[in-house]
């Protein structure tokens, strides 16, 4: 039924699949790439008769799409998010820490430094929801994902930062920063950009002027 009355672009089906991929246009699972088909939340390999149902069919980008496959959950555990029916914006759970390392020959122009993101479940939450979040991340590489928009961020923001810095220190880019991060906070508080921002702006070291060594490296 879905290979060949709802997929193909003569199929009498073909309005409502468009309709679903159409629905946003960045990827509801990452946030960050372009929806560019739908996926069968539940796989139609071992549920063939969700295989058309407008519920179980999800807009995605070809990524999420790639390394999803055809998993199927074994407990409501491993139960990767919902779009449609799991709203899970209201607590903040994503989370990032700026982490640098000192050479320990104390040459300043060569400190190494990373983004990590990860899952920080709020504790009213039912711990099976924070579970579910935390497989959600790792099935779709989320850290991996986020690490890679990073970079190019941290280089243009650098050279913001110097303008504030020379105005106003440290505690001015600080409170740019989180100024950002809140502004970042829409549609989703849950997003990359607000954790980002988040951790940049809880490290002395990038606040106090790393950002020029961090931008240009
Ligand atoms: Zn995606």
């Amino acid at each position: 039924m879905y290979n060949r009355r709802m997929r193909g672009l003569e199929h009498p089906g073909r309005p409502i699949y468009e309709r679903i991929k159409n629905l946003q246009p960045k990827c509801p699972l990452c946030g960050i790439g372009r929806v560019r088909q739908v996926d069968h939340h539940l796989p139609k390999s071992r549920y063939p008769y969700l295989a058309v149902a407008p519920v179980n069919l999800v807009p995605v980008c070809g990524d999420c799409n790639f390394v999803k496959l055809d998993q199927i959950p074994a407990s409501k555990e491993e139960q990767t998010l919902h779009p449609y029916f799991d709203n899970v914006e209201d607590e903040r759970w994503l989370r990032a820490e700026f982490l640098i390392h000192k050479p320990d020959n104390g040459d300043a122009g060569t400190v190494d430094w990373q983004v990590r993101f990860f899952v920080d479940p709020p504790d009213v939450w039912d711990p099976q929801l924070g579970a579910r979040i935390i497989h959600h991340f790792n099935v779709f590489h989320l850290a991996e994902v986020y690490e890679a928009q990073v970079a190019d961020e941290l280089d243009t923001l650098g050279f913001m930062l110097e303008t504030v810095f020379d105005g106003g220190g440290c505690e001015d880019v600080r409170a740019h920063l989180l100024d950002v991060a809140h502004q970042r906070t829409r549609p989703r508080q849950n997003n990359w950009m607000t954790a980002l921002y988040e951790a940049l702006a809880a490290s002395d070291w990038y606040c106090s002027g790393g950002f020029t060594l961090v931008a240009a490296g």
